[in-house]
């Protein structure tokens, strides 16, 4: 038996980080940066007005006050988008709108408000109607001025490699004038299905056969981490139908089997997989997803990784959700793939007879008391697929913990 961690940190020492490639802004979002983005400008580009009103030289408005208003001349108006090269000499003022460049000569801006001038006038009507305005309070140097660079300064690496582009990080690079931006290509994941038993959802069900539910769950796990699933359907198991679903897959970056690896497992899955690759059959020191294979199929000089989930639905979903979705986040150079935990009062009793480490399927909520409580999502087999579609975080049960008794604490990963 080995613990999840060996098996996770033996999955991703054979898992490579895949290639960078440019895409547009909005293919990247949730996927990490591949290197710096370095600003190529400074933002904003130029010192700029945060106001709406007159761009003046303060010295001018020395003392000025609703009592003792000085008065300026108006020697021009300027609107966000245009610059004027034309100087603002002592005694004058321009009339100006925010975002727009400050004149120069002029170092505040006196907003409308502390002028003569009315709320709502549009832009154009007042200087055309009055060529002075009347300064009501003083202004100090810099005021109501937005400096130069004072967001993001030129050179200067904005995004580290690495980060996750959420909406904010989008925008900044598209603020920086980058339609583009780095990251590592999507993995394209292939998955297949083994089993005499399963059958495509949309067909028929004759006696004794399932539908496929893991190459579903697995795919949407696939999509929803950031992969590009690529469902191979289903391989009966018969050596030659296994041997040539499994090649199909051998052009992907990572290739997911269920079924098939458990101890008393039909062996017809176990021997196609250790003859076409190298692959190992473990026992994983947890419940559920006790099997698990792992190896790799190498294939004109590329190798390529294979993760054999349990056949049952739930421990097929868990354990992908334990090795598969920190192997996507790698070859997206992701590191943030743990969840967040919390800690939670337990509402019920949770068993673990025999070691294992548990991932009980919970609900959890903020109670009354003000702590975060969880509740088993019913019955907790290995195939009741059920207990997942409820559950918004697995209660993690430590091996040495034989019993959690309910109000007892216990650490909960969050799923969603
Ligand atoms: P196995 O790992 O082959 O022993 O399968 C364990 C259990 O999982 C059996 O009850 C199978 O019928 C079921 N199972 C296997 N593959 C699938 C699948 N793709 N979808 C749903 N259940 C499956
Ligand atoms: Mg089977």
């Amino acid at each position: 038996m080995i613990s999840v961690e060996e098996a996770l940190e033996r999955i991703l020492a054979l898992v490579p980080v895949l290639e960078p490639v440019d895409v547009p802004l909005l293919d990247a979002l949730g996927q990490a940066a591949a290197e710096d983005v370095v600003s190529p400008l400074d933002i904003p580009p130029h010192d700029n007005t945060a106001m709406d009103g007159y761009a003046v030289r303060a010295a001018d408005t020395a003392g000025a006050s609703e009592a003792t208003p000085v008065t300026l001349r108006v020697v021009g108006e300027l609107a966000a988008g245009y610059v004027s090269d034309r100087p603002v000499e002592p005694g004058t003022a321009v009339r100006i709108m925010t975002g727009a460049p400050m004149p120069p000569g002029a170092d505040a801006v006196v907003p409308f408000e502390e002028t003569d001038e009315p709320a709502g006038h549009s832009f154009g009507a007042f200087a055309k109607s009055r060529d002075v305005v009347a300064i009501l309070k003083a202004a100090q140097p810099g005021a109501n001025i937005r400096r130069v660079a004072e967001d993001v300064r030129r050179g200067q690496p904005i995004i580290p490699k690495g980060t996750v582009l959420h909406p904010a990080q989008v925008g900044v690079i598209a603020s920086l004038g980058m339609a583009t931006v780095r990251v590592h290509r999507r993995p394209v994941v292939a998955i297949l299905s083994t089993g005499d038993e399963v059958v495509e959802p949309g067909q028929p069900l004759r006696p004794g056969q399932i539908y496929d539910s893991n190459a579903w769950s697995i795919s949407a796990m696939v999509l929803e981490n950031g992969g590009i699933p690529r469902r191979l359907g289903i391989a009966k198991d018969t050596v030659d139908a296994l041997t040539a679903k499994l090649r199909e897959g051998l052009d992907a970056d990572m290739l997911v089997t269920s079924a098939g690896v458990s101890r008393g497992d039909y062996d017809v899955v176990k021997d196609v997989l250790a003859k076409e690759g190298e692959v190992d059959f473990w026992t994983v020191r947890m419940r559920p997803g006790k099997p698990l294979a792992f190896g790799s199929f190498v294939t004109g000089g590329r190798r390529v990784p294979h993760i054999g989930l349990p056949g049952n639905p739930v421990s097929s979903m868990v354990s992908f959700e334990l090795f598969g979705r920190p192997a996507i986040y790698k070859m997206l150079g992701r590191a943030d793939w743990q969840r967040p935990r919390v800690r939670a009062i337990a509402d019920e009793p949770i068993e673990n007879s025999d070691g294992r480490r548990v991932y009980a399927r919970v609900i959890l909520s903020r109670h009354d008391d003000g702590r975060w409580h969880a509740a088993l999502t019913g019955p907790q087999g290995s195939g009741i697929l059920t207990s997942m579609a409820f559950a918004n975080a697995f209660a993690v049960v430590p091996e040495d913990v034989p019993l959690i008794r309910p109000g007892d604490e216990v650490d909960c990963m969050l799923l969603a």
